[in-house]
């Protein structure tokens, strides 16, 4: 049985105050014997404050990007040694804005992917298409060849060591959520290819949703047999939202 995953990502958002209230609110709230696991994955400057606020409970965090390279000249990126020193369980590689506005590959994304692995971080590998691919009918081809890569590079063992984000880019932050039954079929096709690699592995290996997640439709999405919890962008920076899809979850099947 796979343990339902609750992740928020707060992208570029937050500060210190904003950051105590959001926790805060999320603590007081959570149930300490949670039945699904909580991230929240928090700009590189705040996960000290993640660590210190969130030690000791349910909740876990993690970064949004790590570097590819072990350390040296490389300004501005944070290494995944950094990410474990200040006790990210795990850390987000290839969200869709990270393709996009830094026009990582999926080449790059695999070199990421193998070096949080590296450090004992759990790599949430987004994947997802575009309007317009959706609409000439390429959606597995994109989605798929974005996994592939990564499964390419990795041992076979280490296949039970990944989650999946599949995030469709026209449902990210836009308000439009795929219906259950649009993200269930990408999803069993994702849970295929990993099978390909690894057939134990595929029944661990724990595939998110992402895309305008919200507390009304968490349930619903989540109820779907290959969907194993949520990455979760505008509702994740809003406690009562984030307690609500994680409760939504623990009413599902999964836990
Ligand atoms: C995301 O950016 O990972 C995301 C899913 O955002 P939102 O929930 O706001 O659509």
């Amino acid at each position: 049985m796979r343990r339902t995953l609750v992740a928020g990502n707060w992208k570029m958002n937050g500060s210190l105050s904003g950051n105590a209230a959001l926790l805060g609110g999320i603590k007081a709230g959570i149930d300490q014997a949670a039945a699904c696991d909580l991230l929240v994955c928090a700009p590189a400057p705040y996960l000290a404050q993640c660590k210190s606020e969130l030690q000791g409970t349910v909740v876990a965090w993690g970064g949004q990007d790590v570097c590819e390279y072990e350390s040296g000249a490389y300004t501005g990126d944070v290494a995944a040694s950094m990410l474990r020193e200040f006790g990210c369980g795990y850390v987000i590689v290839g969200h869709s804005e990270r393709r996009s506005y830094q026009g990582e590959s999926n080449e790059k994304v695999a070199k990421k992917v193998v070096q949080a692995l590296r450090h004992g971080l759990t790599p949430i590998i987004c994947v997802g298409e575009t309007l317009a691919e959706r609409q000439s009918s390429r959606t597995d081809a994109v989605v798929g060849e974005q996994l592939d890569v990564v499964l390419q590079v990795l041992g076979v063992e280490d296949v039970a060591r990944i989650v999946v984000a599949y995030e469709p880019l026209w449902a990210i932050g836009t308000g439009i959520t795929a219906t259950p039954k649009m993200a269930q079929i990408v999803h069993e096709m994702l849970r295929a290819k990993i099978a390909a690699k690894n057939v134990d592995a595929a029944q661990q290996v724990r595939i998110l949703y992402g895309g305008s997640m919200k507390p009304d439709n968490a349930e619903q999405l989540l109820a779907m047999p290959d969907i194993d919890g949520g990455l979760i962008g505008g509702a994740s920076l809003k406690a009562e939202d984030f307690l609500a899809i994680a409760h939504a979850a623990q009413i599902g099947k999964k836990v």
